[in-house]
């Protein structure tokens, strides 16, 4: 059986146990699971995060979405032809691989920002 890729919609990091093992998915990355573990993966129930005012918390929200194309060995980037990158984040050290995901990871860092010229920056994608 070939693999489906699993997407992460989320603006946040998504970490959810999965048959034992930790499975992560940066922001707008996917992950390739066999396409019955895509479907129970997806389907899989998660927590909702409460934020402090009551509200349901973003970062708990599963935004888990599956392309079904089957993947093959070749990356989708190498046929397209983007340049496949190592973006280290400057605040966690998180690593992206396009220049897109490195700006949509940091924006889950905007609210730690102190200076509100730099966060509404992050937030409007530099
Ligand atoms: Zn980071």
């Amino acid at each position: 059986m070939s693999n489906v890729r699993v997407y992460n919609d989320n603006k946040f990091e998504h970490r959810e146990k999965f048959r034992g093992v930790q499975i992560f998915i940066p922001p707008g990355e996917y992950v390739e699971m066999n396409k019955e573990d895509a479907v129970l993966f997806k389907s899989q129930f998660t927590p909702i995060i409460r934020g402090k005012n009551g509200v349901d918390d973003p970062r708990g929200f599963k935004m888990i979405r599956i392309d079904f194309e089957p993947t093959t060995n070749v990356s989708v980037r190498d046929v397209v032809g983007e340049q496949e990158l190592d973006l280290t984040c400057q605040a966690c050290g998180f690593i992206a691989k396009t220049e897109p995901g490195l700006k949509v990871h940091i924006r889950t860092h905007a609210t730690q920002m102190v200076d509100a010229t730099a966060r509404e920056a992050i937030e409007n994608g530099i």
